[in-house]
């Protein structure tokens, strides 16, 4: 059995935030990215940083996925509601997948954001050790490259987790081939 723990609370789809009331207390998130009684369910030792190569995307959004909902309504992916057509209007899925501007947008917007976090983390700041959500950065915000609140937080707890690593092992893991595998759905 695989069992991942996400801390990310993400509003409703209508964008109530009345989930984000359930959300973990800093507290509990310092203890989750620097214990290592959570390695297990982290699958990680350590927090590592992202490694994302020029020009790569922050994530899969229209690029490896795309969801459906019950009515028919194309999407990039089940967080991001930006509706690329319906099923009932299509002919081929492959053509909308070639010419969608919504989906040649939201590709471009997750290359762009991966560009973002890199210049982040040239500058030392978090952005390097953030699992980044376009989806619901555009919920929580209406603007899907805004670095919003809970990404902000659990992103500066896993570069205080690694810096402490890494003060007290005296190793690093820059060349380990990078945070978590990336969120495609
Ligand atoms: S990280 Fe968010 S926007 Fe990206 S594929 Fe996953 S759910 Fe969609």
């Amino acid at each position: 059995m695989f069992i991942i723990f996400d801390p990310i609370i993400t509003p409703r789809d209508d964008g109530d935030k009345d989930p984000l009331g359930q959300m973990a207390t800093d507290e509990f998130l310092k203890r989750y990215w620097s214990d290592p009684a959570y390695a297990g369910p982290r699958h990680e030792l350590v927090p590592k940083m992202r490694q994302d190569a020029e020009g790569e995307a922050v994530c899969g959004t229209g690029r490896s996925s795309l969801a459906i909902d019950p009515y028919g309504n194309i999407y990039p992916c089940v967080q991001w509601r930006r509706k690329v057509a319906n099923i009932e209007e299509l002919t081929s899925l492959s053509g909308i997948w070639r010419t969608s501007p919504v989906l040649v947008e939201v590709r471009q917007t997750a290359v762009d954001m991966a560009d973002k976090l890199r210049e982040m983390h040239v500058k030392g700041q978090s952005g390097g050790f953030c699992n980044f959500c376009l989806g619901v950065a555009d919920l929580q915000t209406g603007d899907p490259l805004s670095y919003y609140a809970q990404a902000a937080k659990n992103a500066e707890y896993r570069m205080q987790a690694y810096e402490a690593w890494k003060e007290k092992t005296g190793e690093t893991l820059e060349e380990d081939g990078g945070i978590l595998s990336k969120c495609g759905m």
